[in-house]
């Protein structure tokens, strides 16, 4: 696993051309492992940095939301408290139930379920850290971010992204936009996002210049009769001008603009 900062640790795999990150955080007595990736044995190096490193901590494993990437490895956890927002589970419940080809199998082991729950704001005060888990609604109903704010490190799930945030919640350009002001609120100096590089603030804006600015491309291509399939939109009117995308961020972009044209 690589080490973030004195008390962090991050560990990288593939999930089906996304990079997709599971964490392990350290405060003075609790251990919180961020994420369960796609199946219990992806999990193990953090089981194993856990078992070195957490002595009597209590562990706490946090689902940032419902989708396959994040949460396919809970089986790993057996008997650990699994928090999440309360739309969780029984998302998780209709994820698994669902005709959708891009979405797995789940792993022999089962997934199992949240077991503690929170609406919007769960706080773990653990002087000199205290961790906040905020519900931040906007790629998927239910997600969160975690907040560290002696560290001021936000592990970001897939609220934010890089180098794109995917569409994946009906209706949910407002309240996408309304998080990411709610998170320029925070005093955060680190963000560790699901999917890319950890990186800076930046990342909140550039977001929601994605965002917002694809919206509104598409609302107006519709608009003046632009179909379904044929919207000539490319991501980099919507980026930075150094970004440069891989197939799978592009084929990503695409299916934003479909979504995009469903929803406006
Ligand atoms: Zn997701």
């Amino acid at each position: 696993m690589e080490q973030l900062t004195a008390n962090v640790w991050v560990h990288r795999i593939d999930a089906g051309g996304f990079p997709t990150v599971a964490a392990l955080a350290l405060t003075p007595t609790r251990a919180f492992v961020v994420d369960t990736l796609m199946r219990p044995q992806d999990m193990r190096p953090v089981l194993e940095l856990l078992a070195a490193r957490a002595g009597a901590r209590r562990a706490v494993v946090v689902n940032t939301h419902h989708h396959w990437d994040h949460v396919y490895g809970n089986a790993a956890f057996p008997g650990f408290d699994i928090v999440a927002q309360r739309a969780c589970p029984r998302l998780i419940l209709a994820h698994a139930d669902t005709a959708n080809e891009s979405v797995p199998l789940q792993p022999p082991e089962g997934v199992p379920l949240p077991t503690v729950t929170f609406g919007d704001r769960l706080t773990y005060s653990d002087e000199p850290e205290s961790v906040h888990l905020i519900h931040t609604p906007g790629h998927s109903e239910d997600s969160l971010v975690v907040f560290l704010t002696g560290a001021r490190l936000l592990f970001a799930g897939d609220t934010l992204e890089w180098p794109l945030p995917n569409f994946a919640q009906r209706d949910g350009k407002d309240v996408w936009i309304h998080t990411l002001r709610q998170l320029k609120q925070l005093p955060v100096a680190l963000i560790v996002p699901s999917h890319g590089p950890a990186m800076g603030r930046a990342l909140i804006d550039a977001n929601e210049r994605y965002v917002s600015g694809v919206y509104e491309a598409v609302a107006a291509a519709k608009k003046a009769g632009a179909g379904r399939n044929d919207l000539d939109l490319p991501a980099s009117a919507f980026l930075d001008d150094d970004v440069v995308l891989d197939e799978v961020y592009m084929e990503a972009h695409r299916g934003n603009l479909v979504w995009a044209w469903d929803e406006v």
